[in-house]
């Protein structure tokens, strides 16, 4: 499932590819993609609009048009953004495609079919999107300082993890990012937050941006279902630099004695390193 860096670099490809680029044509080929909407109401307000930036807040993109309108596009599960020539075959589950002046096509392809696509009038982003002005900060937008954490982390019982995946304290981060920061940050992921001490806040801190950053230079993470691909249609490589996520049984990449374990955490896989978390 894509998360922060994942999105991340969707937008920054999108952003090189499409601003400044005009919508000539809009098909929906799937209602569900529009759920919030309608179908017409992605075709409409996409139509004749010109990509003026490309922002995100979390795993939410948001794309915005010389119309004033902004486009808020989630990738879910298995959302792709893909963009090539109009000639090339459109791949399955493609459910919006936006043609655009310079003969290419962008390509909505979703096959489990959670993601979404609002195209949202001035002004009506957040009556559509809610949940956006419940997010915490991003990470990278905003930055996440020790000081910030110790004070969402002070008189809580809750699990690490629980907290780094709750969006509304810290938005982009998912299940893979959550593992890997937490053994970048050698605390395990269960611990109750209120037991970290400031210098375990700092390394969190830390965690939080260098495995972001080097998640986002790496492309993001494709795992073995290969869903997420960049709007190149390229897988990341992250993956093959995870420390412990989904390397349960493994040897530790980082200590090399010891073997990555799985738990389960609020009905999440979760991976770790006894040795290098306490
Ligand atoms: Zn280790």
């Amino acid at each position: 499932m894509p998360e922060l860096p994942e999105v991340e670099t969707v937008r920054r490809a999108l952003a090189v590819e499409a601003i400044g680029r005009r919508v000539d044509a809009v098909e929906v080929g799937r209602d569900r993609v529009a759920r919030r909407t309608s179908p017409d109401a992605i075709v409409a307000g996409l139509t004749g609009a010109e990509i003026e930036r490309v922002d995100r807040r979390g795993k939410y993109l948001l794309v915005g048009l010389d119309t004033g309108s902004t486009v808020m596009i989630h990738l879910r599960m298995s959302g792709q953004l893909l963009i090539g020539a109009t000639e090339t075959m459109r791949p399955r589950h493609c459910h919006v495609m936006a043609t655009l002046d310079d003969g290419r096509e962008l390509r909505f392809v979703d096959p489990r079919t959670f993601g979404e696509v609002v195209v949202c009038a001035p002004g009506a982003l957040h009556r559509l999107v809610p949940e956006l002005s419940r997010l915490g900060p991003d990470p990278i937008v905003d930055g996440v300082d020790a000081r910030d954490i110790s004070t969402w982390f002070r008189g809580r019982r809750r699990r690490l993890k629980s907290m780094l995946l709750d969006q509304s304290i810290i938005a982009g981060i998912g299940n893979i990012y959550g593992d890997e920061i937490c053994h970048r940050a050698r605390l395990r992921p269960d611990r109750p937050v209120d037991s970290i001490d400031r210098r375990g806040c700092a390394r969190l801190a830390s965690a939080v941006s260098t495995v972001l950053d080097e998640a986002i230079a790496a492309g993001g993470s494709t795992l073995g279902d290969a869903q997420y691909v960049g709007l190149d249609g390229v897988a990341g490589s992250y993956q093959r630099e995870h420390r412990v996520h989904a390397r349960a049984g493994e040897r530790c990449r980082t200590c090399g004695r010891g073997i990555v374990r799985r738990m389960s955490l609020d009905q999440r896989s979760t991976h770790w390193c006894p040795v290098c978390q306490r």
